[in-house]
């Protein structure tokens, strides 16, 4: 959209708490302006009360979305038709209205899909990974390695019984699975991919989600975690000669399977990157 919003423009909003520093504006309404579409992406900070009406009353008013935390999971009771991806991981982060329906998908298992294709210049079949992490990221995750068929996923996670608890819900037909209770007991190990799906970067301080020495060798580090000038495990990795990456690919990769949804033509995300600002300038 060139100019301003009229009657016509259609809403496309991310609901979530809290969404003031999110960057999908940014790229959502370079994509909307790049494809020439009349409509216009906002973020709306919302709690749980009012969530459910609000996600159903913008798909009923011809808008569409995103969802973030906390309510990718109450997203999923929002939301009358699901694809297959928010069967597998009980979260949406996606939602458009469609044959008078609100449907809902996780478009963060194709974001990391992309990422993971970006970071190793293949898809992942076949691969031994390591995830870090056992949220309902670390889900997204496994759909996606389950889809690109790894061979094998050891899942890491601070409380034990949640990597646990994952890898039986995950159990059958994908990767192997098997869970690890710490760094140390990998030590020596070698896996094709670490990837970091806890909270662990999000604040300077944090310590790395795996111990620089002392555990396993890696092939290649993905974070979903991202950050101004890149996460401090990234720019650890990198410095091993460990090719890496933090999450802002997924990030975008994700906005633009979203967008897709929506608008049912393919994303522009070459226009979509270029709005992101600066690394190491944004905040
Ligand atoms: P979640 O469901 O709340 O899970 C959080 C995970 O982080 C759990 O495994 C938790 O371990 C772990 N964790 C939290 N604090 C920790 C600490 N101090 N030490 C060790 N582990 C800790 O969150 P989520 O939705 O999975 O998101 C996880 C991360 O992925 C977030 O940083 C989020 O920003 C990022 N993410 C990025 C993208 C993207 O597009 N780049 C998309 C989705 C998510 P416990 O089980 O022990 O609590």
């Amino acid at each position: 959209m060139t100019s301003l919003p009229t009657s016509a423009t259609r809403v496309v909003a991310l609901l979530g708490t809290p969404v003031s520093h999110s960057l999908s504006p940014v790229f959502q309404n370079a994509a909307l302006r790049a494809a020439g579409l009349d409509a216009v992406y906002v973020a709306l900070r919302c709690d749980a009360a009012v969530f459910p009406g609000l996600l159903r009353g913008i798909a009923r008013a011809g808008g569409a979305g995103n969802v973030t935390v906390p309510h990718k999971e109450a997203a999923v009771l929002a939301t009358d038709r699901h694809t297959a991806a928010v069967e597998r991981t009980g979260a949406c982060n996606t939602f458009w209205l469609e044959g008078g329906e609100v449907w809902g998908d996780n478009t963060d298992v194709a974001g990391f899909a992309g990422a993971a294709r970006a970071l190793l210049g293949r898809e992942p079949r076949g691969a031994r990974v390591l995830l870090v992490g056992a949220g309902g990221a670390a889900r997204a995750v496994l759909c996606a390695l389950a889809d690109a068929g790894a061979d094998q996923v050891v899942v890491l996670n601070r409380t034990p019984e949640r990597a646990a608890a994952l890898a039986r819900a995950f159990g059958g037909g994908g990767p192997r699975l098997a869970v690890a209770g710490s760094a140390a007991e990998l030590a020596g190990e070698r896996f094709d991919l670490a990837v970091n799906a806890t909270a662990l970067g999000l604040r300077p301080d944090d310590p790395h989600p795996l111990p620089p020495d002392g555990g396993p060798e890696l092939g290649a580090a993905l974070d979903l975690v991202y950050a101004p000038d890149e996460t401090a495990w990234v720019r650890a990795a990198r410095e091993r000669g460990v090719p890496a990456a933090d999450g802002l690919e997924m990030l975008l990769r994700q906005g633009a399977a979203a967008f897709e949804r929506w608008w049912g033509i393919p994303a522009p995300l070459d226009a979509m990157r270029a709005a992101l600002p600066p690394r190491g300038r944004h905040a």
